[in-house]
Formats: structure tokens, sequence, C-alpha cells
């Protein structure tokens, strides 16, 4: 089966003021969408077709060799952007609870001590990326950020453990409302993370 866009959890304006809805629409159904088209072409006659998005990006280097950029960067697309989604939400915002909680306060010393180091991380990516929080093994939580469209499930990249957070900084992401100003962005991010679904995919 080809990938099809999921639907979002929420209108393209539920995420006003923060994210606008003109965004919303055109980076759901252009570019995410865009990433599905051509992952699915790419992935057409190889071993790894009709499997899980999240599994293929793990299992690259088993595709020809011509396949694997386009695989790595819209595969990657399309993962990310799956994931983005869904750790956003209206009246959402706000500190997380429970397990979560606990964890972001053991690696970070405290909420705001994430809030720092996770806009820093996605402030200093240069060019196109994304910030992630991700889980470890051990449940230990871990700030990276990637280039391009790649994720940290992706061997090699520099970040390692489960993206449970995901924050888009492709200029796409924010140019409309926010042209140069990424870290307005990024702080506006904090007032739309929905901490119930990042604490879901914390527990696994
Ligand atoms: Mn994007």
């Amino acid at each position: 089966m080809a990938y099809t866009l999921p639907e979002l959890p929420y209108g393209y304006d539920a995420l006003e003021p923060y994210i606008d809805a003109r965004t919303m629409e055109i980076h759901h159904t252009k570019h995410h969408q865009a990433y599905i088209t051509k992952v699915n072409d790419a992935l057409q006659g190889t071993v790894l077709e009709g499997i899980d998005i999240l599994q293929v990006i793990q299992r690259i280097d088993e595709l020809p060799a011509e396949k694997q950029t386009a695989v790595r960067n819209n595969g990657g697309g399309h993962a990310n952007h799956s994931l983005f989604w869904q750790i956003m939400g209206p009246k959402a915002g706000g500190v997380p609870a429970g397990e979560l909680a606990e964890a972001i306060n053991d690696a970070f010393g405290g909420f705001e001590a994430f809030k720092t180091e996770f806009s820093n991380a996605a402030a200093t990516r240069f060019g196109s990326g994304w910030a992630w929080l991700c889980r470890h093994a051990d449940g230990e939580v871990k700030i990276c950020s990637t280039p391009n469209q790649d994720n940290p499930l992706m061997s090699g990249v520099g970040c390692e453990g489960i993206p449970i957070l995901g924050l888009d900084v492709w200029e796409h992401a924010y140019y409309l409302n926010y042209q140069n100003r990424r870290p307005d962005y990024i702080n506006a991010f904090f007032s739309v993370i929905n901490w119930e679904k990042v604490a879901e995919n914390y527990a696994g």
C-alpha cells in the first residue's frame, strides 16, 4: 500500500494565532503531500515497499544506492511531518505531567531549562532541519537536531533514540507569518505543544 496523507487531527486554523491557517494548509497539503508522492515513487518495486515508514527510514541501506537519497529525504519528510501534526493541538501548550515531566526534570533540571535548550537547538540549526526530544532505552530524554529531513531513527545522523517531540524549522513552516524571525516561531510552538500526545509517545 502506498502512503497517503494523514488527516490533521484539527482544523487548519486551530493553531491560530501561533501558526496561521494558510501556513498549515500549504504545509500539509503541498509540502507533506509532496514527500509522500516522492517516497511512494522511490519505493515502488523495492524490498521496502509497503512497510511502515518508521521501519523504512531505519532500513535505507537495504535499498539500491540510487534510491537511497530520495527515500532519506522524502521518507524522512513523511515520517517527520506525521509526528509533527500529532504533537501539536489547539488549547495546548503548558507543561508536561507524569513520567515525562519527571524525565525532563531529571535530564534538564526543570521545564524552563528544557525549553531554553530545545529552543536553542531549533534556533541554531543552520538552514533547514528539525529539533528533537528523544527517548533513550533507559527512559532518559535528550535533545538533538538534524539537517534536512533526517530523523533520529536513521543511522549516523548524530541523533539517537526514539523521537517523541519534533519541531520543523524549515522556512516553509513559518515564513508567511514570521519571515526571518525563527525564534518567535519557536517560542510560539510552545503554546501549541500537545503534551498529552508527547507523553503517549514517551510511554511508547
Ligand atoms: Mn515541513
